[in-house]
């Protein structure tokens, strides 16, 4: 099996401003495979803070090549194999294995004339409405933001620079639309009373749940504010793969499950399951990606309560059309693999 990969730069249509940075573009990489004559495309999108780079990843896709060429995919079916061999060649480096794993469910599907929904027996007609995502800014734009996210159902703010400017953007979005909110705090709030306070004042103003809001390393006052919260409480930074849902469950009321942060398709699909049987509510988010990313998250989406998956709408330069949001709902194409064809 061959593997081939180059780097890509996500263009973002506005800057995007979270609790800890703000961005215009993010790096990426695009992998191929090719075996028999047939391509499965994957996608690693990779925002600076989390730590891997183009370069990180180059250097894991050329361990990965050699250990493909090697023989390893011999038999590109049996992910059960491929993908914990391709996890062990190196720690950390999730989004570059995300491409690879992405990439060879895609290679499977085409060969397979599936998409994968269908190989896992879920029901497309149950994928769910996505929310569209909102970066910090002055209440000015965000008022802006929130008129262009017309055609969405539900607007995801992100708050966590200092619950002043927290109140005012959610009061800025209120005076916009009476849409359902959902805000993530991204970490941003240290002090757990005021956080408790917070949640309480956005219950009063449409906000279905709140996710990841104090630092990671709290999550004993996470678990106080749980007892507490009248809102439902969802892990993001706390949960990254299989092994961390469990730890969310006492902490939490569910999790948000990403591809780029678990591995891929694979380990999610795991996520899922184990989160259910802990009783967790299940979202499914992205980082900035193309239509290939998002496309392989959305085979799962049947599965979960909530979908953030609007990566692709924030970029302007996405070189894939796939999966499309219709009437603010996660719509999958019949196509094999992730759902995905390439442009021009
Ligand atoms: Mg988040």
């Amino acid at each position: 099996m061959d593997l081939r990969f180059s780097p890509y730069t996500l263009e973002l249509r506005h800057a995007f401003g979270i609790a800890g940075s703000t961005r215009t573009s993010t790096p990426a990489m695009l992998v191929e495979v090719e075996h028999e004559g047939i391509t499965g495309y994957g996608e690693a999108s990779m925002p600076p803070y989390l730590g891997e780079s183009q370069a990180t990843a180059a250097a894991f896709f050329a361990q990965a090549a050699a250990a493909l060429a090697g023989g390893l995919a011999r038999d590109p079916f049996q992910l059960e194999d491929i993908l914990p061999a391709i996890d062990a060649l190196a720690p950390g480096n999730l989004a570059a294995k995300t491409a690879i794993d992405i990439a060879l469910h895609d290679w499977i599907g085409r060969k397979l004339g599936a998409p994968w929904h269908r190989i896992w027996g879920l029901n497309a007609a149950k994928a769910p409405v996505t929310s569209f995502t909102i970066g910090i800014d002055t209440p000015e734009v965000m008022r802006a933001k929130t008129r262009e996210a017309a055609p969405y159902r539900i607007i995801k703010v992100k708050l966590g620079r200092s619950f002043a400017d927290d109140r005012a953007i959610v009061e800025a979005v209120r005076s916009e639309t009476d849409k359902p909110i959902t805000v993530d705090a991204n970490q941003g709030w240290k002090d757990r009373d005021e956080a408790l306070a917070m949640i309480e004042w956005l219950q009063g103003r449409g906000v279905e749940f709140v996710e990841q809001p104090m630092p990671k390393e709290r999550i004993d006052d996470t678990a106080w504010l749980r007892e507490r919260s009248p809102l439902p409480l969802i892990a993001d930074e706390n949960c990254q793969r299989l092994a961390d849902v469990a730890r969310c469950a006492g902490a939490f009321h569910g999790v948000n499950i990403k591809l780029m942060k678990c591995s891929g398709m694979r380990e999610a699909r795991a996520m899922v399951a184990l989160a259910r049987a802990l009783g967790l509510k299940v979202m499914l988010g992205c980082m900035t990606e193309t239509s290939c990313a998002i496309s392989a998250a959305a085979q799962l989406s049947p599965l979960v309560d909530w979908a953030d998956l609007d990566g692709a709408l924030l970029i302007r330069n996405d070189p894939f059309e796939g999966t499309t949001i219709v009437d603010g709902r996660i719509t999958l194409p019949d196509w094999p693999g992730i759902g995905v064809r390439r442009r021009g």
